[in-house]
């Protein structure tokens, strides 16, 4: 059901400070930047693996409860999928519960849902469908 790691999400205060840091410190390709509503974010690669950072623009954002309860760094890990809708379905007649139900529209012309972190061993993980 789940081929690879799609990216993996990091919770940024300031996010052109932190692509500074990855890009020119550290090298990493800068790829598509986007806007969510309550948070805005960027991808940035290195080899195989991109990364999402994201900066919270409203208080309401899942990233700004996120840096307040727990500080900057690692926020979800997303994982590729063939067909969305039916690893959602797989999942759920093991009784993983999911914060979205159907696939909503993600970054990248992707579709994507994320599974509830009560399930997962606190870990936040989100399923996408390139
Ligand atoms: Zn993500």
């Amino acid at each position: 059901m789940m081929e690879r790691i799609d990216h993996i999400g990091i919770a940024v205060k300031d996010l052109e400070a932190t692509l500074k840091f990855y890009e020119e410190t550290l090298g990493f390709k800068v790829g598509e930047k986007m806007d969510h509503g309550t948070s805005r974010g960027a991808f940035v690669t290195i080899g195989e693996v991109d990364f999402e950072l994201l900066e919270n623009k409203d208080r309401s954002s899942a990233i700004a409860r996120h840096i307040e309860k727990r500080g900057e760094g690692f926020q979800h890990i997303a994982f590729q999928v063939k067909n969305i809708a039916e690893a959602i379905e797989e999942l759920k007649k093991k009784g993983i519960r999911f914060i979205d139900e159907k696939p909503r529209p993600g970054a990248r012309g992707s579709r994507i849902a994320f599974i509830h972190p009560q399930n997962t061993y606190g870990v936040l993980m989100e399923l996408v469908e390139r």
